[in-house]
């Protein structure tokens, strides 16, 4: 049984179809038939990114996911030729990278793999139905189900439905600690690293002759000097779905179309406020408070009632703007299938699955959570700060750079190791070998 039929539910359905004769996936909102947004995908209303590992597994998973998509027009091209990526300190080099990447709107992403999951023998998706908790065996040592509610019922009538393995894939706003709580049972510890971020999207249609020459465009923040950002999506032919970031009070009001424009044109990128003059808004602007990076330490939690996995936000979710969050749960669908091919009792493989997911989650938690401490005036980890240090050095490197930056783009789309960018890093450029480079904070951006 899974709880969500949003991206990680799905994924989950489908790896879950292989070992399992009946999969259900319960689903809080009425499900469209199409790309049309819901309640309980808001963020689908703001610009998505898939990096190059995700599509992979996606696509290995749903083969010819990819063609379906481009065939409704969402773009595929080179990264390094086809995204814009504005550093704090200039442009990252534009040239191919060999990673091949597609962008696209989330509620079509999910729209195509909902139909997929539909398709497939055994999986029923059930939607219009609210999980309310867990259902427990009489030693509370196993999850045997779930109880709920039909939202159509205007009684609230509880139903209870049985399970051999319980999924929460039911986002960042997961109700599972307090479902654990009602239980008798201790819930996870919580890691948190806040971030004020705000995003402002609007769809527009751009027609015309003048093409832009990237298909997503990027302005990085990075505090605590650069504090306000941008991402520009093209999700087909003549769509592009436009978001500025900032700490809430930096940011206009949504009505405030002036304001916007001005906001627009203040970043170092012309891209955000090109579109919003050439483009006709098909949308109202919608903000999404990004709550920044949290994790339930599920891995960590003990005790904590057999067959019951915990896969992408509900898990882990990370401030939106490093564009890892789908790859991260498509890493966890993929290891679920990997630990399903050999695991006859669903009970331990829970526990199994929960250690090697954080394994997956550490380095991209790393990285987000090292850049967002420089929101705080609390003093980092030394971890983060080491993170940070680095990062600093690259970021200032790679406007220069492009044999770094084509393995930044290898270790930013999760195809390689950060492992990767030591050896250039300790070999600065015109010198045979040399000394490590000196960390220090990022100083306020260089024009250019
Ligand atoms: C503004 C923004 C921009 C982002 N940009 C990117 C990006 O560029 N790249 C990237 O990789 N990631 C990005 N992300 C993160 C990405 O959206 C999430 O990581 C991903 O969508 C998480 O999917 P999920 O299935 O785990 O959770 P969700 O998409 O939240 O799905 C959870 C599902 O569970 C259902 N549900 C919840 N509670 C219940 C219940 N009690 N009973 C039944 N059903 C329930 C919900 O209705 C929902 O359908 C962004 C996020 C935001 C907010």
């Amino acid at each position: 049984m899974v709880i969500g039929a949003g991206f990680t539910g799905l994924l989950a359905a489908r790896v879950l179809a292989g070992r399992f004769d009946r999969v259900t996936v319960l689903e809080r909102d009425e499900l469209p038939s199409g790309a049309a947004h819901r309640s309980g995908l808001p963020q689908a209303r703001h610009p998505h990114g898939m990096l190059a590992r995700g599509a992979e597994i996606v696509e290995a998973l749903f083969p010819g996911v990819r063609a379906e998509l481009a065939a409704q027009g969402a773009p595929v091209f080179d990264f390094g030729a086809g995204f814009a990526t504005r550093l704090p300190h200039g442009w990252a080099p534009r040239c191919p990278v060999g990673i091949e990447v597609q962008s696209f709107g989330l509620a079509h992403l999910e729209a195509v793999l909902r139909a997929r999951v539909r398709a497939l023998p055994g999986v029923r998706l059930r939607d219009g139905f609210v999980v309310d908790g867990l259902h427990l065996s009489a030693d509370r040592r196993r999850v045997v189900g779930v109880m709920g509610h039909r939202r159509a019922d205007p009684g609230h009538m509880p139903v209870r439905i049985a399970a051999d393995l319980v999924v929460d894939a039911s986002g960042r706003r997961s109700r599972l600690p307090g479902w654990l709580t009602a239980a008798g049972l201790p819930s996870p510890r919580r890691s948190e690293v806040p971030s004020p971020l705000v995003y402002s999207s609007r769809l527009y249609e751009v027609t015309g002759d003048q093409v832009p020459d990237w298909s997503v465009s990027f302005e990085m923040t990075l505090p605590p000097s650069v504090r306000r950002g941008g991402a520009a999506v093209t999700v087909d032919g003549t769509h592009r779905l436009v978001s500025l970031v900032a700490p809430g009070h930096e940011l206009p009001p949504p009505r405030d179309d002036e304001a916007l424009r001005r906001f627009a044109a203040s970043l170092r990128s012309p891209h955000f406020a090109e579109v919003m003059e050439r483009g006709r808004p098909m949308s109202p602007v919608h903000r999404c408070v990004v709550g920044g990076n949290r994790w339930f330490r599920y891995d960590r939690l003990r005790p904590r009632p057999g067959r019951l996995l915990v896969l992408g936000d509900a898990f882990c979710a990370f401030n939106p703007v490093y564009g890892q969050g789908l790859t991260v749960a498509a890493l966890q669908a993929r290891l679920l299938a990997r630990l399903l091919t050999t695991a006859h009792d669903p009970g331990p493989l829970a526990y199994r699955f929960q250690r090697r997911a954080a394994r997956i989650v550490l380095v991209p938690w790393l990285t987000a959570t090292a850049a967002d401490a420089g929101w705080s005036v609390e003093p980092a980890g030394r971890p983060a700060r080491m993170t940070r240090a680095v990062l600093d050095v690259v970021l200032r490197r790679l406007p220069g750079e492009p044999g770094l930056y084509a393995r930044f783009a290898r270790v930013q789309n999760m195809v390689a190791s950060p492992g990767v960018l030591l050896r250039p890093l300790l070999v600065r450029p015109g010198r045979r070998s040399g000394r490590a480079f000196r960390a220090g904070p990022v100083g306020p951006p260089r024009e250019g």
